[in-house]
């Protein structure tokens, strides 16, 4: 068992080395990263997934129970969540590319149940290089920023999403925009259903002003 005096606390050492590698090269090393402590804990490295040319990029916090079982980003419920939403407003799957923050589950276990447990900073910090490497490789016109953890990742822990939901951010350096939502896990969290139909339309809300971006963007602006 490694113990964490033994981790880099830093995935770069398992990024390729050659310029500009592709992202099936990128998945391929990050199968074997051991950047952190998750490496132990998650069944597998759990990449992003999409066109290499996507013009959206979506950035979750880490896989969750299934994603973690099927080697997938956003094929759970939340998933689903954000695939329903995509519909909704018209955003072309298939021109979209998904990824998390941290790219192993992070997970606790209760009786049999493998239960979501939240990656720390130092997680978070150590997992950056592969979303660098994917944002480097994809170049997306906007970025989607879902959840408090992928905030903290892109955007620094003093980004609050709860004030700055939904407004087209530039200036960045990730790409020409970036938007933050909510995480879709949050909805399925909700209460009660009138809650959950109230933060479900106001994420679709947020992915219109995604897909208006998309829709005048011109590629003038650059990041
Ligand atoms: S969570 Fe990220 S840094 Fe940690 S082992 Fe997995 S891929 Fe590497």
């Amino acid at each position: 068992m490694t113990t964490a005096e033994d981790l880099p606390w830093d995935a770069t050492p398992f990024l390729p080395t050659e310029p500009e590698p592709s992202l099936d090269r990128l998945k391929d090393a990050a199968a074997q990263c051991q950047g952190c402590d998750l490496f132990q804990l998650g069944t597998q490295t759990v990449f992003g997934e999409g066109p290499p040319n996507a013009l959206v990029m979506f950035v979750g916090e880490q896989p969750g129970d299934q994603e973690d079982r099927a080697g997938k980003p956003f094929v759970g419920p939340a998933g689903r969540v954000l695939d329903e939403a995509l519909d909704e407003v018209g955003i072309d799957r298939s021109r979209v590319y998904v990824t998390n923050a941290v790219k192993h589950f992070k997970w606790t276990g209760k009786g049999k149940r493998r239960i979501h447990s939240k990656p720390n900073a130092r997680e978070i910090r150590a997992c950056r290089p592969w979303l660098e490497a994917e944002l480097e490789d994809v170049e997306p016109r906007v970025v989607v920023v879902l959840g408090a953890t992928a905030a903290q990742a892109l955007l620094g822990a003093s980004f609050r999403v709860t004030q700055q939901r939904g407004k087209p951010l530039e200036q960045t350096g990730l790409a020409p925009y970036v938007v933050a939502t909510v995480h879709p896990a949050s909805i399925l969290r909700a209460p009660d259903p009138e809650t959950r139909e109230s933060e479900s339309r106001a994420f679709v809300d947020d992915l219109r002003t995604v897909k208006h971006l998309l829709e005048n963007d011109r590629g003038e602006h650059r990041r």
